[in-house]
């Protein structure tokens, strides 16, 4: 067997400005209205020429210390045969376990992890989807108009009519004001507005104690939402439990958790009818794929957070119900762009997950370091 072996690692760390501020938590005041997204690249090459490209983020808070913990991990990348992806992760996640296996580290080792995806992609010159195995060529998409609960009514009608006459097939709106009353009103007005046959979810995303989730749940039973989503802290399992098995809405949850075993100890305990994994945040491609089968074997949906880019590839390979969340941020990030056709996000058909950052991206970054065999 020819010599295959990674023998270059290019690590940057990019701050990409958010058009306008967002942030659904805010009103609560653990956080400010988020104005930037972090992002850790990483560029892989291989002796004979292979390359690949992956990517991880960071909100609010983290960006820095992703690339602090990358920088410390890629010498050992080196020499390492970018064909076995699981035990590449094993190591770089076993020989930094003092830092965890979740969280920070395992986000820090999700961009190695979905640049050995790309390469593998690419050199089978597949897209990410059909290398995985891919149930379907377009994957059903929603958009959310606001990340702020408080935005004027009118903002938000404007916004998801736009997002309807691009093509998405959703409307998921954002709640979780302290007065209810209010939120329940925003609902009514949008459904209204835009009319029964639009597939409608709300997001309250964890604002909510068990009682108020309870009592505000039932009321929205009538709205035929697709589902609910994070009515509670996400770590209260029981009381995602609890709610998901009192209403006949679908409770989604999950975008939060950080790690294989915390998504499934809410789907063991039947937390959520729609997990909602974020294959960065989970520590890539490799959990996230993980995380799909036990979704799989509970017969639940699949929601994917974030970074439609990445996530269009992975929904389309879930044999069950799927959903990409859709959000242009990550646009100028890349050269290509993602198409929308009749209410969903198509697989693009280029090698890999098909993206290459644009000259753009470089005029964000603020550090970048490159490793290779013979330095
Ligand atoms: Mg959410």
């Amino acid at each position: 067997m020819p010599d295959d072996r990674i023998d270059r690692v290019r690590l940057s760390l990019a701050f990409l400005p958010l058009a306008a501020p967002a942030g659904g938590k805010a009103p609560a005041g653990h956080r400010p209205p988020l104005t930037e997204v972090a992002f850790l690249f990483a560029e892989l090459g291989t002796v004979d020429g292979g390359s690949g490209l992956g990517f991880s983020h960071a909100m609010h808070a983290g960006g820095p210390a992703l690339y602090a913990h990358a920088k410390e991990l890629a010498p050992r990348l080196l020499g390492e045969d970018p064909n076995d992806i699981g035990r590449v992760w094993e190591k770089l996640v076993s020989s930094a376990a003092s830092a965890g296996r979740a969280g920070l580290a395992t986000q820090a080792v999700a961009a190695v992890d979905v640049a050995l995806w790309d390469l593998k992609a690419r050199r089978a010159n597949l897209p990410l989807a059909k290398l995985l195995g891919a149930y379907r060529r377009a994957v059903p998409c929603f958009h959310t108009p606001s990340g702020l609960p408080t935005t004027p009514l009118p903002e938000v009608v404007d916004s998801a009519q736009r997002a309807l006459a691009r093509g998405v097939g959703g409307i998921k709106v954002t709640v979780g004001q302290p007065d209810v009353a209010a939120d329940l009103e925003r609902l009514r007005v949008v459904r209204d507005r835009l009319g029964d046959g639009v597939p409608l979810m709300v997001d309250a995303n964890q604002q909510w104690d068990r009682a108020t989730a309870l009592r505000v749940g039932r009321v929205l039973e009538r709205l035929n939402l697709v589902w609910l989503e994070e009515p509670l802290d996400v770590h209260d399992v029981d009381g995602h439990a609890a709610l998901a098995g009192a209403l006949d809405t679908p409770v989604g949850a999950g975008e939060l958790l950080t790690s294989v075993d915390e998504h499934g100890r809410l789907m063991a305990a039947g937390g959520c009818d729609h997990v909602q994994p974020d294959a960065p945040r989970v520590g890539g491609i490799t959990p996230f794929l993980r995380i799909m089968a036990l979704a799989d074997q509970h017969g639940l949906g699949l929601v994917t957070h974030f970074a439609p880019e990445l996530h269009v590839h992975l929904a389309a390979a879930y044999p069950r119900t799927a959903w990409v969340e859709h959000v242009d941020w990550l646009e100028p990030l890349f050269e290509e762009r993602l198409e929308i056709r009749a209410g969903r996000l198509v697989v693009p058909d280029r090698p890999g997950l098909g993206l290459t950052l644009s000259a753009q991206a470089a005029t964000w970054t603020t550090d970048r370091l490159e490793f290779t065999e013979t330095a």
